[in-house]
């Protein structure tokens, strides 16, 4: 097979950044190359040792001055939510009623969803996202369509058919056996085939009964090695309702982890509203709190800790999403534009190496997948973005007094949106420019 040798300014991190000046925490090459072959990184490093080890006909696109980094990694979405997104609601509950059920009830028929499936994965790759984790409807055509153009594009996806049994339109509730039965099918005939991973998806405790959740809790059982993904702690409302139809728990929290559901592949959305008892359970389960600062604004759900947590003596594991369609853009700088700015209303600091850590290897790590994607590294899957800080005449003019790396980072997520993304890489194939 032939390679790929892509010439650009190289940004990739090791761990977490401590400081705007912990240089040790990435690595940056100014004039870098990266070869890719049979979708895979196979060097990486100073242009002229990369070009060296290339074979002499590979293929070689130069994307200087611009910043190849990995792709982002969206931790928590909704596929069926793509005609969701703007729309106006007072809150949470409000705006799952009136837009949301009955939106999703139209998933039932499969060429509704296999056409927004396609249009799902060229907004992903517009914006330079190269894995994300999703929810489906309740419908298995749903879950199909989705892993289906997953395949068909050779991407890496998280996602699962939600589980629903009650307080929602009958056209969305299943019954817990139906739960059951339909995702152990979706997991026999996709988890594992392509770069599919099927993730366990009971919604939240408001639509799933302590039956359907001892379903879950079978099914987590069963196959240790999936992802669990639901929500917790979004918004005032719901947590109070939520306690009330759970009674015997002490808290939300607990609620899951009565059921098993408290693991540290369990990936919850939002978690703005923590106990401190909460929050120490999370972390001693090693559970992952995923932030999706645009949502978390547009429902008014409110401004999550997320320094807090991470400083924790028992720190909390952390992830950033859009949540689309409760979250107002596709993009994964806008997203982390958001989060800063909920950082400063809480009088913390964001800072953008921080952001472009939490997008690429820091999710990465809170899906337990690093050794596949979210760095630079050789034998890691060939998923990769191409930034570009000078791509409208506003960001260019900006762009004319940036000096150091960070302040670019800054640039690109403060003023950045898909109109930056020059390319988008999908296991060693240029796919932005395709579509
Ligand atoms: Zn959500």
């Amino acid at each position: 097979m032939t390679q790929t040798l892509l010439r650009g300014r190289l940004l990739s991190f090791l761990r977490a950044p401590q400081s705007l000046t912990d240089t040790e925490s990435y690595r940056y090459e100014d004039d870098g190359g990266l070869l890719m072959q049979n979708g895979e990184i196979v060097a990486s490093g100073p242009y002229a040792e990369v070009k060296a080890r290339a074979s002499a006909d590979a293929a070689e696109i130069d994307h200087r001055p611009h910043l190849i980094m990995p792709g982002f990694i969206d931790m928590h979405l909704h596929f069926p939510q793509m005609q969701v997104i703007a729309s106006y609601a007072a809150n949470l509950l409000e705006w799952l009623n009136t837009y949301t059920f009955p939106e999703e009830c139209r998933f039932v028929e499969s060429a509704h969803a296999q056409r927004i499936a396609t249009h799902f994965y060229d907004e992903l790759i517009r914006h330079g996202t190269t894995t994300a984790v999703a929810y489906c409807s309740v419908h298995k055509t749903s879950a199909d369509a989705f892993f289906s153009e997953a395949m068909k594009r050779n991407m890496r996806m998280v996602g699962g058919k939600v589980m629903m049994d009650r307080n929602a339109p009958q056209g969305l509730l299943d019954t817990p056996q139906m739960g059951y039965d339909e995702t152990r099918q979706i997991i026999a005939d996709w988890h594992g085939k392509g770069r599919n991973h099927v993730a366990i998806t009971p919604r939240f405790a408001i639509t799933s009964t302590p039956a359907q959740m001892e379903a879950s809790q079978a099914l987590a059982r069963e196959f240790p090695d999936l992802h669990i993904q639901t929500h917790l702690s979004e918004n005032h409302d719901e947590i109070k309702f939520t306690c009330e139809l759970y009674p015997e728990a002490v808290d939300y929290t607990d609620i899951y982890a009565r059921y098993g559901l408290l693991g540290n592949k369990t990936l919850f959305g939002h978690c703005i509203h923590l106990s401190d008892r909460e929050a120490d359970a999370m972390s001693e389960a090693g559970s992952v709190a995923v932030h999706c600062p645009t949502s978390n604004l547009f429902l008014g759900s409110g401004l999550f800790p997320l320094k807090a947590l991470a400083r924790r003596d028992k720190p909390v594991r952390i992830g950033v999403a859009t949540d689309i369609g409760g979250g107002s853009s596709y993009s994964m700088l806008r997203t982390m534009d958001e989060a800063y700015k909920i950082q400063q209303l809480l009088g913390e600091r964001l800072n953008p190496l921080e952001s472009y850590y939490l997008m690429t290897l820091g999710n990465a790590l809170s899906l337990s997948l690093a050794d596949k994607i979210g760095t630079l590294d050789n034998g890691t899957d060939a998923d990769v973005v191409v930034l570009n800080a000078a791509a409208t005449p506003a960001m260019a003019l900006k762009m004319e007094v940036v000096k150091t790396l960070p302040e670019e980072l800054f640039l690109l997520q403060t003023m950045g949106d898909d109109r930056a993304i020059v390319e988008t890489y999908v296991a060693g194939i240029a796919f932005k420019s395709t579509i």
